[in-house]
């Protein structure tokens, strides 16, 4: 399913269904969320502390052991969340730690953000590292002051019933889409079969789409 090849990662993507964030312990293809809590996963990972857990000051060393592991490939799920109960000025601090650690690694950075978009995308701004929007689900005029400043956009189970982030996928580079199930029980080929669908193309086009964006992030 990887190639090896000489690269940072030693992995290169060739199309197939890969799973950009997700929380399942099944083995499949694409990123695993590990909210550091509990042992570092063996497969591919992101290590990331939730807004949810942003008084969680224990979370940070077992952050920065998971960060630095090499199947660690990226930074997150972190971010803003305007419904969950830590104030936002401590979600902020813990975000822009989490950030300076991404750019430090030079890893890309997932990004969890809910009702903060205007905030998130300006602590994210001139990153030199990939900056993900995980779970989006909102109206195409955000997907596209998203887009237009680099930002990618991960779609998931909502792009299946929502008809709001159907146009939000439509009007996005397809340069910059990523799917994933998140928590959701969903199949992942299910996501790759919808955004076929919206495209108007074949599941193996979408693959290569995911594939070649996937090479860009995880360079
Ligand atoms: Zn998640």
């Amino acid at each position: 399913m990887f190639k090896t090849l000489p690269s940072r990662y030693f992995i290169i993507f060739e199309p197939m269904f890969f799973d950009f964030h997700h929380h399942h312990h099944d083995g499949r293809a694409g990123i695993y969320n590990y909210d550091c809590k509990g042992a570092v996963p063996q497969n591919p990972f992101s290590a990331g502390i939730h807004p949810a857990d942003a008084e969680r000051t224990e979370l940070w060393k077992q952050l920065t052991t998971a960060a630095s592991d090499p199947s660690c490939v990226a930074i997150g799920e972190c971010g803003l969340d305007n419904l969950v109960s830590p104030p936002l000025t401590v979600q902020e601090q813990l975000f822009r730690q989490q950030i300076r650690l991404a750019e430090d690694l030079q890893k890309p950075l997932i990004v969890h953000c809910v009702r903060q978009h205007e905030r998130t995308a300006h602590l994210c701004r001139d990153l030199s590292v990939s900056v993900i929007f995980h779970g989006f689900n909102r109206k195409q005029t955000i997907a596209e002051q998203l887009t237009a400043r680099g930002f990618y956009l991960s779609f998931g189970a909502s792009l299946l019933k929502n008809l709001s982030l159907q146009n939000s996928f439509l009007h996005c580079p397809t340069d910059l889409i990523l799917l994933e199930t998140d928590d959701s029980p969903i199949p992942i080929e299910t996501l790759y079969r919808q955004a076929a669908a919206l495209l108007n193309t074949s599941v193996e086009t979408v693959q290569e789409i995911i594939a070649a964006n996937l090479n860009k992030i995880l360079k």
